[in-house]
């Protein structure tokens, strides 16, 4: 079973109900798991309309704490109630964007599981990282220091540099980064890629060993695309 996880990031007004609307219309495509991870403002909306569906919806960052004055964050607990099953932590965007450290990322994975989401927790190096041939060793350092203890998680491998820009890793080097995240987490534990995934190059990354399944930015906001990418996963039916 692969896992295409659809980030909105800062996209998506009340009509973008339209979209998951579209997913649950579709129908189930056999041996994927959808989630659609939308800002917080339509995660009680989304989930609402992908009641009973295929289709699961979850959120794009937490805080560690389950409540208290913390003026704009948004507790695990919180996003659970409103529907949520699991919940997107350090991703690059905040690990950059926000100065999120790996403890505080770690934190936030807890948090979601206290909250009895599924923590999806982002790693990867940015360009100058991999150019300086520490791409494993920053993986390394991010998965012993991100990940939560014990329970139920899972990882997505984003080359910071991937993200948003169209470039890809090719299939050897997602084959590499993934062999070793694998080889360091309990058996079992999804591995997911993101960076550019789209239709036309779907195929060829969800194929790679190790590769669970898929974190999708923009390619999640038009479901033909999303829905593409779905079916490109080994062993989907559509
Ligand atoms: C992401 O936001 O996690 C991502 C991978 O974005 P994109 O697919 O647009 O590169």
């Amino acid at each position: 079973m692969q896992l295409i996880v659809g980030n909105w990031k800062m996209h998506g007004r009340l009509a973008s109900v339209a979209i998951v609307e579209a997913l649950v219309r579709a129908g189930p495509v056999e041996g994927v798991e959808l989630l659609v991870c939308p800002p917080a403002t339509l995660v009680a909306r989304l989930a609402e309309a992908a009641r009973g569906s295929h289709v699961a919806i979850g959120a794009q960052d937490c805080h560690p704490a389950p409540e208290g004055p913390f003026t704009g964050d948004i507790a695990a607990e919180m996003l659970a109630d409103a529907g949520a099953t699991h919940v997107i932590v350090g991703h690059s965007e905040r690990r950059i964007g926000h100065a999120e450290t790996d403890a505080l990322v770690r934190d936030k994975a807890s948090a979601a599981q206290r909250a009895g989401l599924v923590p999806i927790v982002c790693i990867g190096e940015t360009l100058a990282e991999r150019e300086a041939g520490e791409t494993l060793s920053v993986v390394a350092r991010q998965l012993a220091g991100s990940l939560p203890e014990t329970g139920r998680f899972v990882v997505a491998y984003e080359p910071v540099w991937a993200i948003g820009t169209g470039r890809t890793p090719t299939p050897e080097q997602v084959a590499e980064v993934h062999a070793f995240v694998a080889a360091r987490l309990p058996e079992g534990t999804p591995v997911l890629y993101g960076g550019s995934v789209k239709p036309e190059n779907a195929r060829g990354l969800l194929a790679v060993p190790h590769v669970g399944g898929a974190l999708v930015g923009g390619a999640s906001l038009t479901p033909r695309d999303f829905l593409a990418i779905a079916a490109a996963a080994p062993g989907a039916i559509a």
